[in-house]
C-alpha cells in the first residue's frame, strides 16, 4: 500500500499485516532526447506498485534523486553526491525502524555504480547499527535480465535503450518523445572523462528504435515477480524463519 495515501491510522493497522517497507530510488536524468527525466523514478515506482498488489508490504514515496555522474552534463540532470545518497538512505532506514518496519528493501531505477555502492554503504551501517533486515538491488538489473532471454534485441543495451524505453512506452507511450538514434558511450576507461558530454553526446547506451510497448509490460511482470520474492524472503526472514 502507498504509504503517501494512507492515514496514521491506516498505517498502524498496515503493520499488523507486513513489517516491509520498500524504498523506491530514482533519479532525475537524462534518458536520451526522447524519454523523461523521471525516467527511472517511473520505472521503479511502477515495479513496486505492481507488486504490492500480490503480496501487501509498505510502498514508500519515491526519492525523485540519485548521483548521476555520467550524464552529470546533459541537459535536464539534477544530481545529489553520495554523500547526501547515503544520509538520505541511513535517515529514512532509522526513521522506518522507530515506525516499527524491520525489512527494509532499497530499490534503485537508476543503475549508476557510485549511485549503488552509497545505497550499499549506508544499508551495511543500517544492519549493524539495527535489528533490521536490508536489501539493496537494482531494478533496471532486473529488467535487463529479464531482457536477456531474448525478449530485447539489443545486445548491449543500457540506458535509456530498448528496455527504458520499452518500459516508458508501456506506461503511457505520450510520454515517449519520438526516439533518439542507437548510440554507446565511448568513455576513455579507465581514465575518468572529465567532459561528459564529449564521450557520451546523446545520452542513450542501446537502440531505442527497437522498443515496443509489449515488451515494456513483459518486463515489468518480471520486475515485480522479482520483488514480490524479494519481499516474502525478508518477511519469512523477520518471523525468524528465513
Ligand atoms: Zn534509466
Amino acid at each position: 500500500m502507498l504509504v503517501s495515501q494512507m492515514t496514521m491510522t491506516e498505517f498502524d493497522e498496515m503493520l499488523e499485516k507486513t513489517r516491509t517497507a520498500v524504498v523506491p530510488l530514482g533519479s532525475t536524468e537524462e534518458h536520451g532526447k526522447h524519454l523523461p527525466l523521471d525516467t527511472d523514478t517511473m520505472q521503479v515506482f511502477h515495479t513496486a506498485m505492481m507488486a504490492s498488489q500480490h503480496i501487501p508490504f509498505f510502498v514508500c514515496p519515491p526519492l525523485h534523486y540519485g548521483y548521476c555522474r555520467s550524464t552529470r552534463d546533459h541537459p535536464g540532470t539534477i544530481s545529489i553526491s553520495p554523500g547526501t545518497v547515503r544520509s538520505l538512505v541511513k535517515d529514512l532506514g532509522h526513521s522506518l525502524y522507530s515506525q516499527g518496519i524491520r525489512g527494509i528493501v532499497f530499490l534503485s531505477g537508476h543503475a549508476g555504480k557510485g549511485h549503488m555502492a552509497a545505497i550499499e554503504e549506508a544499508a551495511q551501517e543500517l544492519v549493524d547499527e539495527l535489528d533490521v533486515v536490508v536489501a539493496v538491488e537494482c531494478e533496471y538489473h532486473w529488467a535487463a535480465e529479464a531482457g536477456a532471454g531474448g525478449l530485447v534485441e539489443t545486445e548491449d543495451d543500457g540506458h535509456a535503450g530498448e528496455i527504458e524505453t520499452s518500459r516508458i512506452m508501456a506506461l503511457d507511450p505520450g510520454l515517449v518523445k519520438g526516439s533518439s538514434p542507437e548510440e554507446y558511450p565511448d568513455f576513455p576507461t579507465p581514465l575518468i572523462e572529465r567532459e561528459k558530454l564529449t564521450a557520451w553526446p546523446g545520452g542513450v547506451w542501446g537502440d531505442p528504435s527497437k522498443a515496443t510497448p509489449r515488451k515494456g509490460v513483459a518486463l515489468y511482470e518480471a520486475t515485480a515477480h522479482k520483488l514480490v520474492e524479494l519481499v516474502t524472503r525478508i518477511e519469512a526472514k523477520i518471523a525468524g524463519k528465513g
